[in-house]
Formats: C-alpha cells, structure tokens, sequence
C-alpha cells in the first residue's frame, strides 16, 4: 500500500489542497500561502496543527515549488536578453 502524498493541487490561487495516505487513514490537508509566507492550514488527522507532519510537508512542497517557479522566471528573463 502506497503511503505518503497523494495528491497535491492549486485549488484557487494561493490555496493548496492535498490529500495524505497515512497509515490511519487518509487526510486532507489545506494550506493557505504564497510559498513564502503561509497565512492559514489545517490538516484532518487527528494530531494538533503544530504537532502535525503532514502540513509541514505540504508547505516544504510549495515552498520548493515556489522557488522552483522563481528560478524558472528569472531563467527566462536572462535568456529574454
Ligand atoms: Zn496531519
């Protein structure tokens, strides 16, 4: 059985959405946030929000999708010269 991250998705801009496969379950994560500053989250397993690993995750996920996205906008910018 697959665990881990399942699912990872904009669902509007700036709010993510993904779906865990843990071993209790599966949860659904909301985070809220640019990839540099996060202003809201929650997470339906059963851990308190700061004792959470799964929204860590998901916000390490973004924040490594928006730098990623960064690099990508200034390579096209050096090369556009
Ligand atoms: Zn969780």
């Amino acid at each position: 059985m697959f665990m881990g991250l399942t699912e990872l998705k904009e669902a509007a801009p700036d709010q993510w959405e993904a779906c865990y496969e843990g071993r209790y379950g599966r949860y659904t994560i909301f985070v809220n946030g640019d990839g540099k500053t996060f202003t809201g989250q929650a997470c339906t397993c059963p851990c308190p929000d700061d004792e959470c690993k799964h929204i860590e995750l998901v916000k390490a996920i973004i924040t490594f999708k928006n730098e990623e996205k960064q690099n990508k906008t200034l390579c096209s910018r050096l090369l556009s010269y």
